[in-house]
């Protein structure tokens, strides 16, 4: 038994990305702490809760992005929750009836059932501060009552591995639905775990997509360990000590009922009308995988080429900008030379300058030979680090080949007087003098050449 069956179910929390929280108008951006609160999201009595529409749109949009049934009718409930990090000493959030349920993100070839998605408040946050005998807690309100979708799987994931997959999928997912904020602080996770012949073991408050990798891989160890020494496994929730990279027991396995659901008496029902439903589904982008299929189909793309390119919608819009130009530079600028030098530099598409109209200009001058590889990528790098559009980049540099200037023959013609040898030594089949003769055209060029123009000519004189 090397290494044992597992299912994995998680339960992931999502910040959706409005501008104001869930139940009150109060800004869900603020930097000072305990700035962004109101009665509402306090708590105080008396104070009732105002639905934010755009975060149950945002919700719906999740949940048919992952071919859930939306429910046509969904209310609220509360979940006694005694902490210190909700004042209410309850959470608002959806028990019997979800915004959607049954549906599926196909990962790895695998369908991985989804059992529901509904919306739900998010605590403040607790900061543990201080050290021996003088250890407190601190709390700030800015993040209470922010909204939160969260998704449920089934325990249909097969193996830590699988999860990260399914996460990267689901994150592709939503930054093409463009509902959520991006940053590792607002994915947070429980996370279900057994293996053959154990039990379910429940991993509490996984905070980043790392740690959400981490713990699974940490506790599926455990458990085998457990197991290979004669043990059982047995039903418990337990935490995840990122420093440690390790898990660790919090208690036995309480059950839903303790929470002790109700509905909530402020909160009117949502009805979603078919209209509204409709004109979300009219919202909806076209996915990553359904875009990757359409370019293997329309570009005649390699599915390895459609998928990358596929992976970010700002990227795929780019490439599509470009290929009307010339389809086959527009593959080779974009997901060769551009994502290298995105992925080199750990940026996101989103966090440079880059549009479509940019590259699109780069590819029309790669295509009329007015500019030589090199620059090309050079202005690329200069696109993505500093945000000047390629064109601009080679005009104010002078980089920009005049393909009607005598300029290259006389440059070759200089050359090869100056280096009559490797000119000779080229003549009788020696095929390194011939790139060394070019690269010092296109030195003394400064670059301005296109290198097979240059061959070209040098083999003419031959
Ligand atoms: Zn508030």
């Amino acid at each position: 038994m090397d290494k044992p069956k597992s299912r994995i179910g998680l339960e992931i929390h999502v910040q959706l990305s409005t501008e104001s929280k869930l139940f009150c108008s109060c800004p869900t951006a603020a930097s000072e702490p305990n700035t962004s609160t109101c009665e509402v999201c306090l708590g105080f009595p008396g104070s009732k809760p105002v639905l934010n529409k755009k975060a149950v749109d945002y919700a719906i949009m999740v949940a048919l992005a992952l071919n859930c049934r939306i429910n046509t009718g969904f209310f609220f409930s509360r979940k006694t929750y005694f902490y210190p990090d909700l004042a209410k000493n309850f959470q608002i959030t959806q028990y019997e009836a979800p915004v959607g349920e049954k549906g599926f993100l196909e990962v790895d070839g695998v369908k991985v059932n989804i059992r529901r998605v509904h919306l739900e408040e998010d605590p403040a946050s607790l900061i543990h501060t201080g050290s021996g005998s003088n250890v407190y807690s601190l709390v700030d309100y800015n993040r209470s009552g922010i909204p939160l979708v969260e998704i449920v799987t089934e325990p249909g994931i097969q193996s830590p591995e699988h999860a990260r997959h399914f996460m990267d999928e689901l994150l592709k997912v939503l930054g093409y639905l463009g509902v959520y904020t991006h940053g590792d602080s607002v994915l947070k996770a429980d996370c279900n775990i057994s293996i053959e012949g154990g039990e379910r073991v429940e991993v509490k408050n996984v905070t980043g997509f790392r740690a959400i990798q981490d713990a699974l891989s940490s506790e599926y160890e455990r458990q085998k360990k457990v197991t290979a020494e004669g043990g059982l496994v047995e039903r418990e929730t337990r935490g995840f000590d990122a420093e440690k990279g390790a898990t660790y027991p919090l208690r036995k396995k309480e059950t839903e009922d303790d929470y002790g659901y109700i509905a909530e008496p402020d909160l009117v029902d949502v009805e979603v009308d078919p209209k509204w439903l409709s004109s979300l589904k009219g919202r909806m982008p076209e996915l990553a995988a359904e875009k990757a299929r359409r370019f293997m189909a329309q570009y005649g793309l390699r599915e390895y080429d459609a998928k990358v390119l596929a992976l970010d919608m700002n990227v795929a819009d780019v490439f599509e900008g470009a290929a009307k130009v010339d389809l086959q530079l527009a593959v080779r600028v974009v997901s060769r030379e551009l994502l290298g030098i995105l992925n080199y530099n750990k940026l996101a598409i989103s966090g440079t300058k880059i549009d479509s109209k940019g590259i699109s200009g780069l590819v029309e001058l790669m295509k009329s030979g007015k500019v030589s590889d090199r620059n090309a990528k050079e202005s690329l790098i200069r696109y993505a680090l500093e945000g000047v559009a390629p064109k601009e980049f080679l005009e104010k540099n002078g980089l920009l080949i005049d393909t009607n200037s005598s300029g290259v023959e006389e440059a070759v013609k200089g050359v090869v007087a100056e280096n009559w040898q490797a000119f000779d030594e080229f003549r009788f089949g020696n095929q390194k003098s011939l790139n060394f003769l070019i690269g010092l055209v296109m030195r003394r060029l400064k670059g301005k050449a296109d290198a097979r123009q240059v061959q070209k000519i040098i083999e003419g004189m031959k």
